[in-house]
């Protein structure tokens, strides 16, 4: 391991990739003192604005700002964030209905936006010491040598430096992962949904203002597909409809399939019978017809947007001895049911930075970052394909509300052992497999409390509150 001239352990590291958990990461590790390089392969958005694509807000919550809050972000990134106090839910027949995701205020989510979450992340990277290198995109590595090369696409240039250890922050598609590869086995596998997505945009109102509530995150569940919009600091909100890729006839339904928004059981649209501008309208007006005034540019929108995969990745493995590490999607894309993966990725950025910091012995250190997130990550990524099963098909669904009643009254009863699933990922900080363990436990509990009651009133709270007691012990402080 290289000394400094005093002969300490030199604290050197390269990471690819200066998205959001690459700016956050290299933040966290210059800030404790360590010399971090960054090399991304797309221009510098401060100068040329942002071309991130898709996904143009993103909904924070506790787990994140927690890392922001280690990284000096946090008021930087709150003031330009939009409260989400729950979901309003809008019913087939034009009925909305707020369902508050915690107690009260203090338990939120918030809406930022990609693009300006990036910007801030990387103005603070940089006065934290943190040095970048834009238009220069990882194209192969030796790790025996420790030389990565890069590639500018702008003038197909290419470049190469020399690095003690790569941590790839380069998202789903990281070629570093590709390249980690190709010299040990990361038992990498995809499963992709069959469902895809579009964005479309709902624009501020004549006066300027939001068109419609601001403070929530608005969905129009319809069954086997739905509509989610998340308010954005300018007035606007970016919706995202969720179709499944192709029909399903009648009589092939899959067996989570219950009927849909309008109460019928059917094959329902899907994104190879609505294919243009003109069909997505005809959908809208049969299915979210009280979005369709709200968006004027529908048609051009959804004819000029791509439409978006979803998918989650796998792999076994997250590093290669003391050379490379993988986080954030690099390391376990999910979809985006639950609004996590960003959060996730940025409690890799924490764990890794502390894991790097405690020891000299950095294989140790990538392996005890590895074995501490790999499981948590799972267990987001399972939750995550749950949630979207819940916000598509159970938000109004009768059972669903009435074991969400339970759940708040417990929630209130036994502060100490009952905390909803959604509390524990969102404004917790309990490792996900914690609460991805702690909610099948509720959920059962609250299935075998609901059974044969249609309102909380007929139920005998004695028996439950000593149910509560039997199955879940306290919970531990995060
Ligand atoms: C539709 C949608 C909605 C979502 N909503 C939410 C949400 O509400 N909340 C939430 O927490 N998460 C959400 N997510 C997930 C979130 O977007 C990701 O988890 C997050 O962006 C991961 O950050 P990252 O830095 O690991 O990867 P990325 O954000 O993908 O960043 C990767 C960076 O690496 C760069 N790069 C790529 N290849 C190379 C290369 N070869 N060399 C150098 N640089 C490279 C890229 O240009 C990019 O800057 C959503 C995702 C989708 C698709």
């Amino acid at each position: 391991m290289p000394l400094d001239d005093l002969g300490r352990v030199e604290r050197r590291i390269t990471v690819i990739g200066a998205g959001l958990a690459g700016a956050l990461f290299a933040t966290l590790l210059a800030r404790r003192g360590w010399e971090v390089e960054v090399f991304e392969k797309r221009g510098d958005p401060r100068l040329r604005g942002y071309e991130g694509g898709r996904s143009i807000n993103l909904a924070l919550a506790e787990r994140g700002r927690h890392a922001l809050r280690l990284a000096g972000a946090d008021e930087a990134v709150m003031t330009q964030a939009v409260m989400m106090r729950g979901r309003m839910v809008h019913f087939s027949d034009g009925r909305t209905s707020l369902q508050r995701y915690g107690r009260d205020d203090s338990e939120v989510i918030w809406s930022v936006h990609r693009g300006e979450l990036n910007i801030v992340l990387l103005d603070i990277a940089e006065r934290a010491g943190v040095r970048f290198h834009f238009n220069r995109g990882l194209e192969s590595v030796d790790f025996d040598a420790r030389i990565a090369r890069y590639l500018d696409e702008r003038d197909g240039s290419r470049h190469q430096a020399a690095f003690e250890a790569l941590v790839g922050a380069d998202g789903a598609g990281s070629t570093l992962r590709q390249a980690m590869a190709a010299e040990t086995a990361l038992g990498e596998r995809s499963e992709f949904l069959d469902h895809s997505y579009k964005e479309l945009e709902i624009p501020p109102a004549a006066d300027g203002g939001f068109r419609i509530e601001p403070n929530a995150l608005h969905i129009w569940p319809r069954g086997r597909y739905m509509c989610i919009a998340l308010p954005n600091d300018e007035r606007t909100f970016t919706v995202t409809l969720f179709l499944p890729n192709n029909d399903l006839p009648n009589n092939d339904l899959p067996n989570d399939d219950l009927p849909d928004g309008d109460g019928h059981r059917g094959g329902g649209p899907s994104f190879a019978s609505v294919r243009s501008g003109a069909d997505a309208r005809a959908l809208f007006e049969r299915d979210f017809p009280d979005a369709l005034p709200l968006m004027p540019a529908l048609e051009e929108d959804f004819q000029n947007n791509p439409t978006g995969v979803l998918g989650t990745l796998y792999l076994d493995c997250w590093q290669l001895d003391d050379r490379a590490v993988l986080l954030g999607d690099a390391a376990h894309a999910m979809v985006p049911f639950h609004g996590q993966g960003m959060n996730c990725a940025f409690e890799d950025c924490v764990a890794l930075a502390e894991h790097l910091d405690a020891t000299a012995d950095r294989a140790a250190a990538f392996a005890a970052f590895e074995a501490e997130r790999l499981p948590n990550s799972r267990a987001i990524q399972a939750m995550a394909l749950e949630n979207y099963l819940e916000m598509r098909d159970r938000v109004d669904d009768d059972d669903y509300l009435l074991q969400r009643a339970l759940e708040q009254k417990l929630a209130e009863r036994h502060p100490d052992r009952f905390m909803p699933r959604y509390s524990m990922v969102s404004f917790h900080r309990l490792p996900y497999a914690m609460a991805f363990e702690r909610g099948r436990l509720q959920r059962e509990l609250l299935v075998e409390l609901t059974r044969g009651h249609d309102s909380l009133d007929s139920l005998d709270w004695e028996t439950v509150d000593a149910r509560v007691l039997a199955c879940l012990a306290p919970l531990p402080n995060d």
